[in-house]
């Protein structure tokens, strides 16, 4: 592998704009070993039956090809067995959720029994809170990037208000430094050393859905827990887009959706992660009858007793369609291996920043920082929404985010060197 990639960059050396070719994307795209998981994929097409070059994989996955076949099978099984697919399905409903433990378990560095495919995210990171935002008049305070995703704020601001507390005074909303883009790490260690008596959680998307960046979860965890603070991820934007090593780091949460790089279809089901320390703890959680003892769950006995894993917080039986749509997306990631995974991620959205940095600087500006995954934040001069509407036009697929930025994630699983290449011509072109 290594001499097929010295070849693209000895090219390069003999002629410092062969980068930027057609022929030259071409040639990494030949010499891409992932490069053949594309055709796992259906890539949208416009009404001339063109592929579209789309980087909106941050927002919707792609649909894999056997997702229909994953799902087919339990439609298959419920029309034969009706309520009997619960135990004679091919792929058994009742224990489902199981089959896709390892799955997540690899994707966010966890043990299998520390993950759960369970609800939505939102809905996830409430949960999470029952358990882990436990304020107390001395201690009540929630750390978050200001510009996080807005649901989040929604969900923890709610939280707060339920505990008898108030936003204004307990959501500490962390900006970047002026004229900065990315948090530094520094920077939300002062706060954490400063006021950390007072914060009772801190509460940050893994990759920020805005500017794409990565944060340092280890070093943020081990700060944050020398002070006693509860430490949640949101990691929306980051499972299946950033190396995670939840366990190790020693997370105390985290939580997923699976429709964006997880390619699991529009509002399928999510993930969360409990770190296994608290798996036999008393922490209080919200019940329900799937997070019981599966052992004695159909004698239907009055008290909750907790599943001693992840799955304790379970609520109720899961959507076994969506969670098809999941495995088949899975089956994919544990072929490929998240090690080669993120090493084409790595060249394929360098080549991207390679390319964007030869563009006009005072039009476009990239405010995504080094620490980022696959995701690049284009940040458009006076924020003129015109540059977005033309590129989408000539048949970019990408998403524009209020006031000023489009945002572009060329995915490892199904774009090519040659989308990076095309995108950055059409961007050029529409300048
Ligand atoms: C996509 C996304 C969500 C979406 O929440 P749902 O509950 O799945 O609708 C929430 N938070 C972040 C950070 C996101 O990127």
């Amino acid at each position: 592998m290594f001499l097929t990639l010295l070849r693209a960059d000895q090219l390069f050396l003999r002629s410092m704009n062969a980068k930027h070719t057609k022929e030259f994307a071409r040639q990494l795209d030949e010499e891409d070993q992932l490069g053949s998981y594309r055709s796992e994929f259906h890539i949208p097409r416009d009404e001339n039956g063109r592929a579209l070059i789309y980087l909106c994989g941050n927002s919707l996955g792609l649909q894999p090809k056997k997702t229909k076949t994953y799902l087919e099978q339990e439609l298959l099984d419920w029309a034969q067995l009706g309520v009997e697919g619960h135990v004679k399905a091919k792929n058994p409903w009742m224990p489902y959720h199981e089959f896709l433990s390892e799955g997540y378990a690899k994707i966010v560095g966890a043990k299998p029994s520390e993950v759960i495919a369970m609800n939505s995210l939102t809905v996830n990171l409430h949960l999470m809170m029952v358990s882990f935002y436990r304020p107390t008049a001395k201690k009540h305070k929630i750390i978050i990037e200001a510009d996080a995703f807005p649901s989040d704020i929604y969900a923890l601001s709610s939280q707060i208000t339920h505990h008898g507390y108030a936003p204004e005074e307990s959501l500490i909303k962390m900006s970047p430094r002026q004229g900065e883009h990315a948090l530094r790490t520094e920077d939300i260690a002062k706060l954490v050393t400063d006021q950390g008596d007072e914060i009772a959680l801190l509460m940050l998307g893994g990759v920020n859905y805005y500017t794409g960046q990565v944060f340092d979860m280890k070093t943020l965890t081990e700060l944050a827990h020398k002070k006693d603070i509860c430490v949640g991820f949101d990691l929306a934007h980051a499972a299946g887009n950033v190396n995670l090593e939840l366990h190790d780091w020693n997370v105390d949460f985290a939580v997923w959706c699976s429709y964006k790089y997880l390619n699991s279809g529009p509002g399928s089901v999510a993930g969360a992660f409990i770190h296994e320390k608290y798996h036999k703890s008393k922490l209080p959680k919200f019940a329900g009858w799937w997070g019981h003892n599966k052992d004695n769950r159909f004698k239907m006995p009055d008290d909750f007793e907790a599943i001693e894993s992840a799955e304790g917080w379970q609520l109720s039986n899961p959507p076994i369609l969506s969670l098809a749509a999941i495995r088949a997306s899975l089956s994919i990631f544990d072929r490929v291996g998240m090690n080669s995974l993120l090493q084409k991620s790595n060249k394929l959205t360098n080549y991207l920043i390679e390319l964007l940095e030869t563009l006009d600087s005072d039009t476009i500006n990239i405010i995504t920082p080094n620490q980022r995954g696959c995701q690049v934040s284009i940040q458009v001069k006076n924020g003129n929404k015109t540059l977005f509407d033309s590129i989408t036009k000539k048949g970019v697929v990408a998403d524009w985010r209020e006031p000023d930025v489009i945002r572009v994630a060329p995915v490892p699983l199904y774009n090519s060197f040659s989308d990076v290449y095309q995108f950055y011509q059409i961007l050029r072109s529409s300048l």
